[in-house]
């Protein structure tokens, strides 16, 4: 059935950059995309493609010397009662340190981080952090608000959850401290979890155990999460839709199924290429496995035209280390900023859409 609501998150023209000495950081330099109540999107790109700054504007969570320059995030709530129709709020007019920033921070969208350890307190135990968030976002007292948190640690498997809720992060292993970052990110029922890498740092067994929690949750609460790794094959378990990011920007937003079986951004094709596959050595059958050539550019050096061209085999001279390549929309849900599938390159290819960034 089609979903005929606005969508949960709006992000239009997105741009977050750095002022450093050196010169400025264009981490997130025009990014569209929209998320959908309890859609789950992927994130992917190399790092420092501006995934986890993309995220962090969403949160308005950007540390000095970065801000927010231009763009929007909108946040449509839905209608929660006959008299209290929904609104949208603008996450970027907000002063990141209000108090309704900070409500809607934890709140409405949560996030879990790569590394727990980075987030939560080493001097307060597990279970005082999050009674202290539900008490800060829920009216609640704080027995309440510690039943509610044993039961959280319940869904999320923890152990002996009444015993843990006393416990301080270093004394929980490394699986267990993503389950309470994950508690504490769920703790207020979010609309929204951003997920930014969070089992990059876990063994393989946690990392599956995590990803069905994740799965598991997202189906029972009905909440979006928007994925941000750079796991193509977590990409694949886990997501719906997917944006491929290359120094700031989308460069192919597709289906899961199109992006794994029909990649069309040469970016797309050579990180596919590139992930070994199970199998194929021993039957003497594979190729050399591929990477993509060259590194990232330099960020205060960003190639003219194309960001992508210098490391593009399929790069057409003059005109992609010239001309900044449009969006071009494919099909009815495949959008992709690259010159081979402009009308002029790619005749009938796609309907080009205005370009969104300078
Ligand atoms: Fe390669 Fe040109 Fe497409 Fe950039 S625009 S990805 S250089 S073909």
């Amino acid at each position: 059935m089609i979903d005929t609501r606005p969508p949960l998150i709006e992000v239009e023209d997105l741009k977050t950059y750095f002022y450093l000495d050196e010169g400025v950081v264009r981490a997130v330099d025009g990014v569209s995309f929209t998320i959908r109540r309890g859609q789950t999107v992927g994130v992917v790109g190399e790092s420092g493609c501006g995934k986890s700054i993309t995220a962090r504007s969403i949160m308005q969570i950007v540390r000095p010397p970065g801000r927010i320059v231009s763009g929007s995030i909108r946040l449509h709530r839905e209608p929660t009662a006959a008299d209290r129709p929904g609104d949208v709020v603008e996450i970027t007019r907000m002063d990141p340190m209000s108090k309704e920033m900070r409500l809607i921070r934890g709140g409405e969208i949560s996030m879990v981080f790569q590394e727990p350890m980075t987030s939560l307190s080493p001097v307060h135990t597990v279970g005082s952090q999050i009674i202290e968030a539900i008490t800060l976002h829920q009216p609640v007292s704080r027995e309440d608000a510690r039943r509610l948190t044993i039961e959280i640690f319940s869904k999320v498997g923890m152990q002996q959850p009444a015993r843990t809720i006393d416990r301080y992060p270093h004394q929980l292993s490394g699986g267990m401290r993503q389950r309470a970052m994950i508690a504490m990110a769920l703790s207020c029922n979010p609309s929204l979890l951003i997920a930014d890498e969070p089992t990059t740092a876990l063994d393989v067994t946690t990392e599956a155990q995590i990803l069905q929690l994740m799965r598991n949750l997202q189906k029972e609460l009905g909440m979006a999460i928007m994925f941000i790794t750079h796991n193509l094959g977590v990409v694949a378990q886990m997501t719906e839709i997917v944006f491929v990011m290359y120094m700031g920007r989308v460069v192919e937003t597709a289906t899961v199924d199109d992006l794994f079986y029909d990649p069309k951004h040469p970016y797309t094709r050579l990180l596919l290429r590139s992930i070994p596959k199970l199998g194929s050595k021993a039957a003497g059958t594979a190729p050399r496995l591929e990477s993509i050539r060259g590194t990232v550019p330099h960020p205060y050096a960003i190639p003219k035209g194309c960001p992508f061209h210098p490391r593009c085999g399929d790069m057409i001279p003059g005109v992609c280390d010239v001309v900044d390549p449009p969006l071009v929309k494919i099909g009815d849900s495949q959008e992709v900023r690259c010159h081979l599938y402009t009308p002029a390159n790619a005749p009938g290819s796609g309907e080009v859409i205005p370009l969104t960034t300078t």
